[in-house]
């Protein structure tokens, strides 16, 4: 792996080329970065002329923007697989935990990933490493709002009343750079179904959501269950992170209001691959396959009806490894039929765009933030977890 980073000017030919939006084919293409900038995309390979004017070039057989992981918890090892360890961990030092997030920024980094969404944490880690990484942008949501006694006590903090929950979200407007509610509880894989009611009604939420935009947060809400989609969609929130037991007509209101829509195919996927760990029953077995292949099925819907797909991975939970984790949600999309184009704007400039961040498309004008691959994807979706070169923009 290499950066140019320290280099004023320089250029990387490229056989063809993803621009967070369109696939360039027909190269090769040379693409001019001077200062950190974007200044030119050219049909042929410039590489003599350049050599001429001491201009280093780099030969890439694909490049496309750095990788936006959606959904993360970097606090949390994925990979840390054992029950007890799990449940020690959350009594960790902070700077053990500290350490564990700079790990998971480096597995990140190496899987091409440039910006990431943390979906919260009740240590502040998600803060203090955005603080500190330099090779990976961080978005922290510092605390999620949870009900009392409800689902969410590693990364939410509880409210009851308005009062409360409006002194919440102010309080955590100040250091937070989105706002996530924890809106239900997790799936029950032996029952096979989200239990309990949603932690917050239609108007508490949608109390919620205005409280946010007055802040400029967006809301992102962890939400399963035909009854949590029904209360999320209802209040308006900016994304639904998770929506297992998705159907049709949550779809359809989601496209027509435009609310974002994270799968995390992932962590149930985990359960499904290796149920020994869990001690899962054929019953529970035959539950998580039925959950996993709906969930590709609506997605592929919600392609189809222009709901604004995003891949994360909610790497840090149970299996969920940083990095390889977002690889695999693009493999979801992909095996839920999304073309490819379509599977790499979700992990490019469709999120960034929504949250109001640099684009980082590959086009003259823009901030240099993108990676090379070894191959093209759009040949073989396998080049996607070869990455050969960081690009970015010196933030120093
Ligand atoms: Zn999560």
């Amino acid at each position: 792996m290499s950066t140019m980073e320290s280099v004023k000017r320089y250029a990387v030919v490229t056989e063809s080329y993803f621009d967070g939006d369109q696939h360039h084919t027909g190269g090769p293409f040379t693409i001019v970065i001077e200062h950190g900038k974007i200044t030119a995309t050219v049909v042929g390979d410039s590489s003599q002329d350049l050599c001429k004017q001491n201009i280093p070039v780099q030969k890439a057989a694909f490049i496309m923007p750095g990788l936006v992981e959606a959904h993360s918890h970097l606090f949390l090892d994925g990979g840390l697989l054992e029950f007890n360890a799990r449940n020690d961990y959350l009594n960790a030092s902070g700077e053990e935990m500290l350490t564990v997030a700079r790990n998971n920024i480096a597995a990140n980094h190496a899987a091409g990933v440039t910006l990431i969404v943390d979906a919260g944490d009740r240590y502040g880690v998600n803060h203090d490493i955005r603080h500190e990484s330099r090779s990976v942008t961080v978005r922290s949501a510092g605390w999620a709002l949870r009900r009392p006694g409800r689902y969410g006590g590693f990364m939410a903090r509880e409210v009851g009343s308005r009062d409360e929950i409006a002194s919440a979200i102010h309080a955590i407007g100040e250091t937070a750079d989105d706002l996530k509610v924890i809106l239900t509880g997790i799936i029950d894989f032996k029952a096979g179904l989200v239990k309990g009611e949603p932690q917050f009604d239609v108007e508490e939420l949608s109390f919620i959501v205005s409280q946010a935009r007055e802040l400029g947060l967006r809301t992102f809400v962890h939400c399963s269950g035909v009854a949590g989609l029904d209360v999320a969609i209802a209040a308006g929130v900016d994304s639904i992170e998770h929506g297992f037991f998705m159907t049709g007509d949550h779809l359809k209101s989601m496209a027509d209001q435009g609310i974002a829509w994270v799968p995390t195919v992932s962590p149930v996927n985990f359960q499904l691959q290796r149920p020994e760990l869990a001690g899962w029953d054929e019953q529970t077995v035959a539950n998580l396959r039925r959950i996993v292949g709906s969930h590709l099925r609506h997605i592929a819907m919600a392609a189809d009806l222009g709901v604004p797909l995003v891949a994360g991975s909610d790497a840090g939970s149970h299996g969920v490894r940083h990095g390889e984790a977002l690889i695999d949600e693009l493999d979801f999309f992909s095996a839920a039929g999304l073309p490819m184009d379509e599977v790499l704007r979700s992990v490019t400039s469709r999120p960034r765009m929504r949250w109001g961040v640099g684009a980082a498309l590959l086009a003259a004008g823009q901030t240099a933030d993108f990676i090379a691959l070894k191959g093209s994807p759009f040949e073989n979706p396998r080049f996607l977890r070869s990455i050969t070169a960081h690009f970015q923009h010196d933030t120093n």
